[in-house]
């Protein structure tokens, strides 16, 4: 054996011992401000980056607050992927705290894709923030994610690049899988009601005439002059099905939908992924999921298996 065998093992087991806490140390720090981007920017990083997330699944995003382990993890992060449009009213807060070195960056304000306007609320006429409920618009989050995480780290740009390759294949094919589940629906059930008017995107692509009460989760939700049109709405539209979502109260669709005699169904997954035992347990089983409770609540038609 080699005579400097002895030694470069010493060094090879000291490097062993010592790269994980100095990788630590110096490893990427990236911010999502909640599920559904964090499960976007894990697509690209893949494991090269440590992510943690500001509002936990199942929490509502329009209306969170930081806690003192958010204000921590900030001052720590190297980037903080927020969506932006008004979806995050606190992100102000992270802004205030930035320093030179922390890139912000709004995914749905940088997306090579069209927004469109939120329809009703005190919001009303603004850039719809949920972009990310078509497909389309989660593959534009995908290129500003690559793009800003292969500036900030060049030398690890080809494994960010080669991931998001695969990530827009497979939400090209998840666009196509919930086009197919929702072709069913005949044309005149073809009616998507929610509280929060959240699925404008997801209305537009796969083609559903779209009404909510309210137009932000951070607005007044449910006043009285809303409720008032939206009842107006149904009588005269008579919907299979109303839909509450899993993070808007559900009250006030309940109410709506007892006074109607119609059906509610739920809940639709949108501001937030579930946990992981949960129905939306990542962003596409969010999309399968919601498309089979359309499916289901406005009479699909059955698979001929
Ligand atoms: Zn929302």
């Amino acid at each position: 054996m080699d005579k400097r065998a002895p030694w470069i093992i010493t060094l090879l087991l000291v490097a062993t011992f010592i790269t994980p806490q100095a990788f630590a140390a110096t490893s990427i720090k990236v911010i999502a401000s909640f599920s559904v981007i964090e499960d976007l920017v894990k697509r690209v990083a893949g494991d090269d980056i440590s992510i943690t997330t500001i509002v936990p699944e199942g929490d509502d995003v329009h209306r969170w607050e930081l806690t003192p382990p958010n204000v921590l993890a900030v001052e720590e992060a190297d980037i903080v992927f927020y969506n932006g449009h008004g979806l995050e009213p606190w992100i102000r807060h992270v802004e205030a705290m930035a320093n030179d070195t922390l890139t912000l960056m709004a995914l749905a304000e940088s997306a090579n894709y069209a927004p469109l306007t939120i329809p009703v609320g005190q919001h009303k006429g603004n850039p719809d923030p949920h972009m990310w409920m078509d497909p389309k618009g989660a593959a534009a989050y995908i290129e500003v994610i690559t793009h800003t995480l292969s500036v900030r780290y060049p030398d690890k740009a080809a494994a960010f690049q080669a991931r998001a390759v695969q990530a827009r294949e497979a939400l090209a094919l998840l666009d196509q899988q919930i086009q197919e589940r929702l072709e069913g629906i005949p044309q005149t059930n073809r009616i998507l009601t929610t509280s929060e008017a959240a699925f404008g995107y997801f209305a537009h692509a796969y083609g559903f005439e779209y009404a909510a009460i309210w137009g932000l989760g951070s607005e007044t939700l449910g006043s009285a002059q809303a409720m008032e049109i939206m009842s107006k709405r149904l009588t005269d539209k008579r919907p299979p099905a109303l839909f509450y979502e899993s993070t808007t109260p559900y009250i006030h669709m309940d109410a709506l939908a007892r006074e109607a005699g119609l059906t509610l169904a739920g809940p639709l997954y949108v501001d937030t992924l579930s946990d992981t035992d949960g129905p939306a347990y990542n962003y596409p089983a969010m999309l399968r999921h919601n498309a089979e409770l359309l499916h289901e609540a406005l009479g699909g038609a059955r698979a001929e298996e």
